[in-house]
């Protein structure tokens, strides 16, 4: 059985991101991924945003990384020319209930370290976009978009330099806990069994039944699996907002929102359906829903002119209803396990976040 430093399996943009600080940290890595390349699920079914931090609860894993992940990522992309635009977002409000809630919302964006965030009066808002009905806004300076496979790309060829080797059509089927290490069984044309020292399980949606698959690893430890998708409808045409559009928060989720990529098409959603088993096709009926809830903030909005787009499905570890979980790494001080990291419910702002959830790795690497 041939015997490795560390295994990273899954080379979304998490495990990518993570394989990059391993291997600069000066550790032997291969990357497993079980597809024909990198980032083809969640990492490339998403919004690309570049989030502030605004609305995570204080301390939380999700509050600390994002900000201090979208600051690395800013830098990130101005030394490695990935493409990106500091847009900004406003969050916009069309009641006086909605009004009062800017201020709550400033508060706790504040207290995570968010910088630069504004209320504006309606005539503020309505002069940054012209497009726009709103009461009064809140505008986000710092968020952005990202060309998201750039990115991870770039991180890729990072990894490669400092040595990282990712093997494609390579999925790890299962595993043992062996004295300090961990066997490795895995699949593909190519089968083969490993020994590693440190293994992260960064595989995503799958990050729960690939521990189910590890001989050794404590079952109490491993969450469940839930499955909620976010399905986006585009906008034929130029964008009418330059910024991000979202309203108020609704309880459970962010609302409608508009988000544009970088080629300048407007998108909206991601809505929210829980489903039982993975699955991307969208309902074009579900469009119903959204056209009441953006003419609530863009009027002009047309009969007809959302088309179905593509959808992503949000890796959660709680069920529909529950409150909001927090990422989850889970290291030896969890679950007893010696060079084993798991990461769990890396839902959004996961991609924002990557590089500082890699230095955490790192450090639980290190302590662990
Ligand atoms: C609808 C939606 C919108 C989002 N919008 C944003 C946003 O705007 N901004 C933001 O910051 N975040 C956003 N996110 C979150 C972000 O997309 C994720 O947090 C991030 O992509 C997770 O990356 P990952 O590497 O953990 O997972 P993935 O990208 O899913 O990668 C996991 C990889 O593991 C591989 N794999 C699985 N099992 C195995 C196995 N057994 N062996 C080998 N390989 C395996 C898979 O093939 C895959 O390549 C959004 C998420 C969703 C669902």
């Amino acid at each position: 059985m041939e015997q490795v430093d560390c295994v990273v399996v899954g080379a979304g943009v998490v495990g990518l991101a993570v394989a990059r600080a391993l291997a600069q940290a000066g550790r032997d890595v291969i990357i497993l991924e079980a597809a024909e390349g990198i980032g083809t699920e969640t990492s490339s079914r998403n919004s690309e945003v570049i989030h502030a931090g605004i609305y995570y609860p204080a301390n939380s894993l999700m509050a600390r990384f994002c900000v201090a992940g979208r600051r690395a990522l800013y830098r990130y992309c101005d030394e490695k020319g990935v493409p990106y635009r500091n847009c900004g977002k406003l969050i916009v409000a069309t009641n006086a209930q909605e009004d009062a809630m800017l201020a709550g919302i400033k508060q706790r964006a504040e207290a995570n370290g968010v910088e630069g965030m504004r209320v504006l009066t309606a005539a503020e808002a309505i002069e940054m976009e012209p497009n726009l009905h709103c009461t009064s806004a809140l505008l986000s300076p710092t968020t952005g978009i990202i060309d998201s496979h750039s990115y991870m790309v770039a991180l890729q060829g990072d990894a490669e330099h400092a040595g990282a080797v990712l093997a494609i059509f390579s999925p790890m089927m299962g595993g043992r806990v062996a004295d300090r290490e961990i066997e490795i069984y895995v699949g593909g044309s190519d089968p083969m069994n490993l020994r590693a020292r440190l293994v992260v399980n960064a595989a995503g949606l799958h990050a729960p039944g690939l521990a189910e698959h590890i001989q050794g690893m404590p079952k109490e430890r491993i969450p469940t699996a839930y499955y909620a998708k976010g399905n986006y409808f585009t906008l034929s045409g130029r964008s009418p907002f330059s910024r991000l559009i979202y309203p108020v928060p609704v309880p459970g989720g962010l609302g409608v929102h508009l988000t544009i990529d970088l080629g300048g098409q407007a998108r909206f959603g991601p809505d929210v359906e829980w489903i039982d088993a993975i699955d991307y096709t969208v309902d074009p009926h579900r469009s119903d829903s959204f056209y009441d809830a953006v003419r609530k903030y863009w009027p002009a909005l047309k009969d007809g002119a959302l088309q179905p787009g593509y959808a992503g499905i949000r890796p959660k570890i709680v069920p529909k209803g529950a409150p909001g979980q927090d990422f989850v790494v889970q290291g030896p001080q969890t679950h007893g396990v010696p060079g084993l990291i798991n990461l769990f419910g890396i839902e959004s702002p996961g991609l924002t976040a990557s590089l500082a959830i890699a230095d955490h790795v790192v450090e639980v690497s290190q302590t662990g």
